[in-house]
Formats: C-alpha cells, structure tokens, sequence
C-alpha cells in the first residue's frame, strides 16, 4: 500500500512539473487510461490537478470506490457524472489557465465545457499525461510481461486445437477463452485469425469460413493484465506448406529479427522501421508490407511511439514496442510475426518469447 501511495505521489508530481512548463494552473484529464495512471481510479469520472490539489469527479455509483483506489485525491461526487464541480474549484482558486485533453472532447463536450468553465481560459492541449506513460516503470512492466506470458502461452494452447475443417471463428473463441480465463480482464482487441487469402488482410476479422491445408494462418492476439496489454502474432501452415509460403516467411522472419536487433536506446522509431524493411524491400516485397513496424504498448494496446518512417522520436529504457513486420499479397494471402518487447539499457528484451520457427500443424 505504501509503494502505492509513492508511486502515486511520484506520477502527480512529475504532471505538476509539465504543467508548469507549459504554464498551465490545472489540467483536466477525462481519457481513461490517463485517469487511472494518474490517480489509480478505475471507475468513470474526471480529474483536476492543480498545483497544490487533486480533485476527482464521479457520480454516487464510483464515490466508495473512487475513495479506496485513489485515497490522497479530493472526491467530488455529484448526481450525474459531470465536471461541474471541477469547474467550481477553479473558480474558487481563481485559475486562469486551465488544459483539457483537446483529443478526448467532442464538440458538444466542449461547448459544454465552455458554459461551466465560463470565466476560467480553457486551453487545448495533448499528450502530457501520455509522455509520462512513455517510459515504463517497474510495476508497470510486471503486470505487461505477465498479459504477455498469458498471451505466449495462448498460442501453445490453440496450436494444439488447430484441424483443417474448423472456422476462423472457432480457433478466435478458443484464443479469447485461454486469455480470458488466465489474463484478468477482456482480449486487448478483437483477436485476429485470417487464414488462407484473407491473410492478405492484415487486420482481417475472424469469420465463419473453414480452415484448409495448405493453408497459412495468420493469428493476432493479446491478453491485458490489471489494465495492462500485451500483443502477439504467429503465422501457422496447416498441413503442408509450399515453397513460397515457406520463402515469404523467411523473409519475415529475417526483417523480425533485425527489427528487434535494432531495438536499444538512442536509435529512432524511424531507424528501426527502416532496420527490419529494408530486408523486406531488398527481397523484392516492400510494396507488400503496407503498414509501420510497431507501436508502444500500455494501457492502451496502441499508445507512443509509433515505430514508423519519419518518426524521430528517440526510444529509451523503459518504453515498450512491438515489433511486426509482414507481407500481404492480395490472393495469395498474409505473413506476420509479432512481438512484445521492452527497450533495456543495452537493447531489448522479449516479452513474449514463443517459438518462430515455420511451424506446418
Ligand atoms: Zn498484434
Ligand atoms: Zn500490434
């Protein structure tokens, strides 16, 4: 408990330092995943920090827990969830300088915003509760490297249930009742089983059509844990494979491996992109690889940093990536391998260490 109520007081006090640089009195934090960072609070409501308080509204169905999650902030329940208490404080202190999450509000929540905050300056602003979600720490890294073992461990036990003749449904219900009943929470996303030419599609929802051998399947998954995520992908051949299947494979494989080779702190996101699709173009599919390397993993599934051309943002210890590269051929169909790793301070490490050999089941 105590290193919670530390961790807690740490994260407030590094807002309270971004605040001040940006010359905010107060932010407003609606998304979420920033809120329960923030404040350890898990139900629905909003937050105010200022620089000498913390304020936290929600209605009379969070009040007692609200309470319990996030003991050192100033609970202000109403009947409806609202930031009309909120706005009260900062009329009271007389805040002049007030940020609210600009990619969170619709314009009939700002408009809203407008009326209560009337008299306060409402600035927009991005991002700040998100870069200090960026670097990981070490509770944080825990609970990832525990969705992601759960994730691993998924992809052993679906590989045993895998027979020609069954849907893409059946083996995605049999990956959701493994991360289910073994993570703590839903599957991170809708899990992604694409078999055959729908592997082509490289976020192909799983539909009632059959398994077939010689088939490859593509399967994308990942468990949260304690509001954690992780992400994995394997491609499977059912059967029997052909040369090609194997060769593209490869080539994925090759342009992996590299990628996470070039994982370390210090390189850019864009630098490890160019790492793992250079093998890609140079074996002649660059046109066939049509989405960016990986991103960060987190509260959310997809967060900072995009490992992508042009982003120059610089990875350090901490952060947590994917690392995905794959090949679609319209027709033909899909080869993805993906991981989760963490940036150490000589390179990385793999969260979610399953086997990459071409596996024919
Ligand atoms: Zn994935
Ligand atoms: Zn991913």
């Amino acid at each position: 408990m105590k290193s919670e109520k530390r961790k807690a007081a740490r994260r407030l006090e590094a807002l309270r330092s971004l605040l001040e640089r940006q010359g905010l009195d107060a932010l407003l934090v609606t998304i979420p995943e920033n809120r329960s960072y923030i404040s350890g609070f898990t139900g629905e409501g909003m937050l105010l920090i200022t620089h000498d308080d913390a304020c936290l509204s929600t209605d009379g169905r969070y009040a007692t827990q609200a309470r319990l999650e996030a003991p050192a902030w100033r609970v202000l329940p109403s009947k409806t969830l609202s930031s009309g208490p909120l706005a009260e404080v900062c009329r009271e202190q007389h805040l002049a300088r007030i940020g609210f999450e600009k990619n969170d509000v619709t314009i009939q929540q700002f408009e809203k915003f407008q009326d209560e905050f009337s008299g306060c300056g409402l600035r927009p602003v991005m991002g700040l509760v998100e870069s200090l979600r960026l670097i990981k720490d070490v509770e944080e890294i825990a609970l990832i490297q525990e969705a992601a073992v759960v994730a691993g461990a998924a992809f052993g036990y679906v590989l045993g249930l895998i027979y020609p003749g069954q849907t893409e449904r059946e083996i995605a219900s049999q990956i959701d009742y493994f991360l289910r009943s073994r993570g703590d929470g839903p599957p991170a996303f809708e899990t992604i089983v694409a078999a055959g030419e729908r592997g082509a599609m490289p976020h192909g929802r799983a539909t009632p059509s059959e398994i077939r051998i010689g088939q490859l399947i593509v399967m994308d998954f990942g468990a949260s844990y304690h509001g954690y995520m992780s992400d994995i992908t394997r491609t499977v051949c059912v059967g029997h494979s052909d040369a090609r299947q194997r060769y593209i494979y490869e080539v994925v494989l090759e342009a992996q491996l590299t990628g996470l080779n070039a994982v370390r702190p210090g390189v850019t996101a864009s630098q490890v992109d160019e790492a793992a699709r250079r093998v890609i173009t140079e074996a002649g599919y660059g046109d066939y690889f049509t989405h960016s390397l990986g991103h960060g993993v987190g509260l959310n599934i997809h967060e900072a940093p995009r490992l992508a051309p042009g982003q120059e943002i610089t990875l350090k210890a901490g952060i947590v990536v994917t690392v995905e590269p794959g090949i679609y051929i319209p027709g033909w169909g899909g080869v993805r391998i993906e991981d989760t790793v963490l940036v150490t301070e000589t390179g990385c490490e793999v969260l979610t260490p399953v086997t990459k050999d071409f596996l024919v089941i």
